[in-house]
């Protein structure tokens, strides 16, 4: 393709962007059932002859972009997902014309660069060691996976074990210590590590979900203690400084699971949340939740350099060591897009105060809901410290069908959970599109959903 042809390609996919990203604050947040049906003029068979470039992105425009979930418009409340930073995506679609593979310095020594100062960037920001060494993988799921291989095997190497070399069988045992509401994605990285999802020791939790200190079980130096810094639900973080300094007196090794809380740490009014938390030994957090970064964008920190590299190692002949620092060395990736492009952009362009506005401007977001609710008479059930609300109506089959109403409504989209036993309605308010109208209108449709359903028997 020359590059006149190549260019018109690329502007045709702007326009159908901007004619997206226009219409994104107004348009209904979840597919209705039209666009839903629409997706079936995906399903016919691989062609054998490939389709014209400009009809596939005409195709995607016409049938994909009315399907598509508005999480960037401002009304989007689902999980933890976050919107999108203009100059991060920007940024983005720069750095995919380069089509940089961040796997080595020799393949892409501007992708090491920008790697290298998001790493140092970091630890500042988030108050961290100095010299924390930072992955940027795929989101949180895979950054707990490279913590606790480097904790794994950190804490059986102090015991004369090789994991790497010798693998897990007749290895001396290693506790696992969580708490009782752990996020689903830490059991996975658990089985996958061989360290058993149903060997851990589970210490129960206070009523926002904080792993009580109190029933903190005796600890070693072959325990993994795991704790959160941002409860899924209630977006409660544990209390990290006693948990951490009883781990670092017993020698054991400390992971912080901070997907969407960590950040807490770079804000003045949340700083408070994360007291203690530069004790631990590594830490996991998602750019693409609390910093509005585009998906795929996770990091697992890491205090001990040596031990995180030592569990990601790889070797082969035609490997390319340059002596500078190696972005594959951080991650169980090889070839890779240049994550640290669209993160530095993020970093750059906020700058540390626009870091700390962006999450007080969730944090305050979530109060305003919050107040907004309670004066229609909704139930919230835990304390807002972060940017998580759960809400509750008048009983159980209330609250489940108020949000079926609402998740059907397009006005706004809120996902369901269970808190102390009984269905909630979940908001994160994690967009940097939010505003206060946005929040005003999510509370007069949770109003207008919970009247739809009044008489559903109590
Ligand atoms: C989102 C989340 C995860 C998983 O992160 P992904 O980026 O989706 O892989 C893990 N822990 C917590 C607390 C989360 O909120």
């Amino acid at each position: 393709m020359d590059f006149e042809a190549f260019s018109r390609l690329l502007d045709r996919a702007r326009d159908h962007a901007g004619d997206y990203l226009r219409s994104v604050r107004d348009r209904r947040v979840y597919p209705d059932d039209a666009a839903l049906a629409g997706l079936q003029a995906f399903d016919g068979p691989l062609p054998r002859q490939g389709l014209d470039p400009h009809a596939m992105l005409d195709m995607l425009q016409r049938y994909g972009a009315p399907a598509a979930v508005a999480t960037g418009g401002g009304r989007y409340f689902g999980f933890v997902n976050g919107g999108l930073h203009p100059p991060a995506l920007a940024a983005r679609w720069l750095a995919d014309a380069w089509d940089q593979n961040a796997a080595f310095h020799v393949m892409s020594p501007v992708a090491a660069k920008l790697e290298e100062v998001c790493e140092r960037w970091l630890a500042e920001l988030l108050d961290l060691p100095e010299g924390t060494a930072a992955g940027l993988v795929g989101g949180t799921s895979t950054s707990l996976v490279c913590g606790f291989a480097a904790a794994r095997n950190a804490l059986l190497q102090r015991q004369g074990w090789d994991v790497a070399a010798k693998g897990l069988f007749g290895a001396p045992e290693i506790t696992v210590v969580l708490g009782a509401q752990a996020h689903g994605a830490v059991y996975r990285a658990l089985a996958l590590l061989g360290l058993g999802r149903e060997r851990v020791v589970t210490v129960p939790c206070d009523d926002q979900g904080r792993m009580r200190v109190d029933k903190l079980p005796p600890l070693d130096d072959r325990t993994l203690l795991i704790l959160a810094a941002g409860n899924v639900n209630s977006g409660a973080f544990d209390l990290f400084t006693p948990l951490c300094e009883r781990a670092k007196a017993a020698g054991a090794w400390v992971h912080v699971d901070g997907a969407f809380g960590l950040w807490a740490a770079a804000a003045p009014s949340t700083r408070a949340l994360c007291d203690g938390m530069a004790l631990a030994d590594s830490w996991s957090v998602d750019a693409h939740k609390t910093l509005n970064v585009p998906y795929d964008s996770g990091i697992v920190l890491c205090r001990d350099r040596r031990a995180l590299v030592d569990a990601l190692q790889t070797s082969g002949a035609y490997l390319e060591w340059s002596g500078q620092r190696e972005s594959m060395l951080y991650t169980p990736d090889m070839s890779r897009r240049a994550r640290g492009i669209d993160l530095w952009a993020t970093l750059a362009t906020l700058g540390r105060d626009g870091v700390a506005d962006l999450i007080e401007q969730l944090c305050t977001g979530a109060r305003q809901i919050a107040d907004l609710l309670r004066a229609e008479g909704f139930h919230i059930l835990n304390d807002v410290v972060f940017n998580q609300v759960l809400v509750a109506c008048g009983s159980a089959e209330e609250t489940e069908a108020t949000l079926k109403v609402l998740q059907s409504s397009g006005e706004i989209w809120c996902g369901g959970s269970q808190w102390d036993g009984k269905p909630v309605i979940r908001i994160s308010v994690c967009g940097v599109e939010t505003t206060p109208e946005d929040l005003a209108r999510a509370a007069a449709a949770f109003a207008r959903a919970r009247q739809s359903v009044a008489g559903v028997p109590a």
